[in-house]
């Protein structure tokens, strides 16, 4: 025995559901035990994704700002060059204070903590295989599954994570590649783009659907998209990869329009596929128990997180709604909620979601598309950041507020931010969303002067009335 015999939850996978879940379980009183197969604790987030993305966004964001904008803010410097070992080993510094702050947090919090790789042997018992080679069997009343997702490959296409990689290679690379091919532009492709396309890389992002970013809001996409073309990136959007070859010293992709057509080639030095997530539960022993799970691959929860198994739950990127770090968190939160006896609720309709490149993207609730869709009549407020007064003070003023609101009531329906802090901006309007806020009711708080926030503001006047600066 372990043990850990009498838990009354264990969550096997230490990621932002499954560590929150602990976490918040144990601040509820009940004795809980966390399983990790990496030997750190973050998931995929901390190690190999938020993380690490952003630390790297950040810091080839001042390369680039060095290049392009110090100048004609009077900055001047003689020479400037990249340090790549130095960038890498700032983002790993990053990931490994944050993953160990997290087993502060366990301690602090007592959750057990089992480095290992768990698997379910019934309703109440999960078999580990620990890091350091043994087996344990960890007991417990209620289990969570919060086991995450992994990286989708493509058909016909080996990640080697040298030239063919996917984000976790993208994030480790030992060179600046000259020419870099994403296939996929989804959030994650832009951002890793956008890493390497500031260190130099040349950016072609291959893409089977006729749109970057599927779920934005289409009149902010046509302005990202723009925005993005005019920082180098090139893209080729209902495109197909068909051949990959590597026997160069390169590798030499075989293109075809999606609807079929003439093949082109595209040479690259590394290629990055981020054509998704796919759930993971490889091992886990999900048949035996019969838990039930979609076509997906996904695990079928019902609100309160139970799978169809009893006392087993399920949470974050492993079940269906928004692949998100936060949303797993909420997740995680509400399912332990629900077994310490009180309610818990996640509103996936009021997640929001950000694109980290520059400007940011950042969106929560209907884009206009849906909008449109659901029937509903409506208003539109815009207002672009060239006319307010912080982003021109700066000299960073590439952007816009989109607000829609219904038209009989100006309840807020959907907000769409561009900005190159759109991803603190967003939650002003996450709150109002969740509050049933209308468009007014932005307008009429006062917003300190001057910020970005104002543009919230006067977009919100747009809704019903008219912004007062353009
Ligand atoms: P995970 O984080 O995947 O954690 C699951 C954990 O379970 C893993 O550590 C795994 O090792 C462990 N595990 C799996 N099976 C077992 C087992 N049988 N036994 C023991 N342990 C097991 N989201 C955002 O919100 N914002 C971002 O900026 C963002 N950027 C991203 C950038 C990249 C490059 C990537 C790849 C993802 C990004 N994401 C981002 C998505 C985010 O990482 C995920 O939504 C989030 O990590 C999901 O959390 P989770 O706890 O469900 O799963």
């Amino acid at each position: 025995s372990s043990g850990f015999d009498d838990n009354d939850v264990v969550v096997i996978g230490g990621g932002p559901g499954g560590y929150v879940a602990a976490i918040k379980a144990a601040q509820l009183g009940l004795k809980t035990t966390c399983i990790e197969k990496r030997g750190a604790l973050g998931g995929t987030c901390l190690n190999v994704g938020c993380i690490p993305s952003k630390a790297l966004l950040h810091s080839s964001h001042m390369y680039h700002e060095a290049q392009h904008s110090f100048a004609s803010h009077g900055v001047k410097f003689s020479s400037l060059e990249v340090d790549l070992p130095a960038m890498m080993a700032q983002k790993d510094k990053a990931v490994s204070n944050l993953t160990r702050g997290i087993e502060g947090l366990f301690k602090k919090n007592k959750v057990n903590y089992v480095k290992g790789y768990g698997k379910l042997i019934s309703p109440s018992e999960v078999s580990v295989d620990t890091i350091d080679g043994g087996n344990t069997v960890v007991k417990g009343k209620n289990i969570i599954i919060a086991t995450g997702s992994d990286v989708k490959s493509l058909p016909g296409i080996t990640i080697d994570e040298k030239r063919i990689v996917s984000s976790t290679g993208a994030l480790a690379l030992s060179e600046i590649p000259k020419k870099l091919v994403v296939i996929g532009a989804g959030y994650i492709g832009l951002e890793m783009g956008s890493v390497w396309g500031r260190l130099g890389s040349e950016i072609t992002v291959v893409e089977f659907a006729p749109d970057i970013v599927p779920t934005m809001d289409g009149e902010v996409r046509k302005q990202f998209q723009r925005s993005l073309e005019k920082q180098g990136m090139k893209f080729m959007l209902r495109t197909k990869v068909v051949g990959v070859d590597t026997s160069g010293n390169g590798v030499k992709l075989t293109l075809e329009p999606a609807a079929g057509g003439e093949q082109t080639t595209l040479e690259a030095d590394v290629v990055l596929v981020s054509a998704g997530r796919t759930p993971f539960t490889a091992g886990l022993g999900l048949d035996k128990l019969g838990i039930e799970t979609d076509k997906a691959g996904r695990i079928l929860v019902n609100e309160r997180f139970a799978t169809n198994v009893d006392c087993v739950y399920a949470i974050g990127d492993v079940i269906p709604g928004p692949m998100l770090a936060h949303k797993a968190e909420e997740d995680g939160v509400a399912c332990v909620e629900f077994l310490a006896g009180k309610t818990g609720h996640v509103d996936y309709d009021k997640v929001p979601g950000v694109v980290y490149t520059h400007p940011e993207v950042a969106s929560v609730g209907k884009t206009e598309e849906q909008v449109k869709e659901s029937g509903v009549d409506y208003r539109v407020g815009k207002f672009p950041f060239l006319a307010n007064s912080r982003a021109k003070a700066i000299d960073d003023a590439e952007g816009v507020v989109k607000i829609l609101a219904e038209k009989e009531t100006d309840k807020i329906l959907g907000v769409h931010i561009m900005a190159p802090n759109a991803g603190e901006l967003i939650h002003e309007a996450v709150l109002a969303l969740q509050y049933d806020a209308a468009s007014e009711d932005i307008a009429r708080v006062c917003h300190a002067h001057p910020t970005m926030s104002e543009a919230l503001k006067e977009a919100a006047m747009a809704t019903y009335d008219k912004p007062i600066h353009i």
